[in-house]
């Protein structure tokens, strides 16, 4: 079953050339896959699209068999439980610690404090943060950090992780760890899908990859394809 579709999806900003120029896709359930391309190619708009900080202009995007056109509204915030998002920047609350940065999707869903403890936790464990809750987010290096906001989003279980260049500030080592991080998620049901123009960091992760330039989807790579690169 598809998690996520997008059917001849166009975007244009007020004012702007499109974005997005007659995008489809489909991403099933349990699939990691890259979005690749140059600065302004659209990567991030596309992404937006996913967790509703944008909407397109044209087409739809099915999300669970659910069009997001129909998504408005108090439904928007459920929508989002379903998709974690990490940013490059992460994001982080600078005076709140690992734990209550984990915490907060699961505070504001309002869910009880022994629940709360137990997941945050289990995730921390899974991201080799168990050690760290205590600490402020300016105490951990940039890869503890980075893991810290992959946590949170993470924490809600959700369907779909999306991702908006998620080692732009590490080190290619680090950086490697992180994308093999979510390489492991698919195996636990979380269907991933990460934007990095790093080129060569994709290639190395044998994973499908789509290709957007000047808004188009150019190229859909099966990772065989990918063998010799
Ligand atoms: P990428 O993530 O691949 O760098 P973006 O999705 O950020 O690409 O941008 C795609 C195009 O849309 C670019 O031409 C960019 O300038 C434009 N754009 C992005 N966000 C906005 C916005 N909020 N308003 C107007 N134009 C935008
Ligand atoms: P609203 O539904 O209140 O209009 P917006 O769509 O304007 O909210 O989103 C507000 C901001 O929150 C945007 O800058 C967007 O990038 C960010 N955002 C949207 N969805 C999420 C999400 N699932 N997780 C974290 N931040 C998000």
């Amino acid at each position: 079953m598809a998690v996520l579709r997008f059917d001849h999806v166009s975007k244009q900003y007020p004012g702007g050339r499109a974005a997005l120029s007659e995008v489809s896709f489909e991403v099933a359930a349990g699939e990691m896959l890259f979005l690749t391309g140059h600065s302004g190619a659209g990567k991030s708009t596309l992404l937006k699209l996913i967790h509703l900080a944008e909407r397109p202009s044209r087409g739809t995007v099915l999300f669970n068999d659910r069009n997001l056109l129909k998504v408005r509204g108090r439904r928007v915030a459920l929508h989002r439980r379903e998709v974690g998002v990490v940013f490059q920047d992460h994001c982080l609350l600078t005076d709140r610690s690992v734990f209550d940065n984990v915490a907060l999707p699961l505070v504001l869903r309002g869910l009880r404090r022994g629940e709360i403890g137990r997941r945050v936790r289990g995730v921390l464990e899974r991201l080799g943060l168990g050690d760290r809750e205590r600490a402020l987010p300016a105490q951990l290096s940039a890869g503890e950090q980075q893991r810290v906001g992959i946590a949170r989003a993470l924490v809600g279980e959700p369907r779909l992780l999306v991702a908006d260049e998620p080692t732009g500030n590490l080190d290619p080592t680090l950086a490697a760890e992180i994308m093999s991080l979510f390489a492991s998620l698919p195996e636990r049901g979380t269907s991933v899908l990460v934007a990095s123009h790093d080129l060569g960091l994709v290639r190395r992760m044998r994973k499908r990859v789509l290709v957007l330039d000047q808004g188009r989807l150019v190229d859909d790579i099966a990772p065989e394809e990918l063998a010799d690169g």
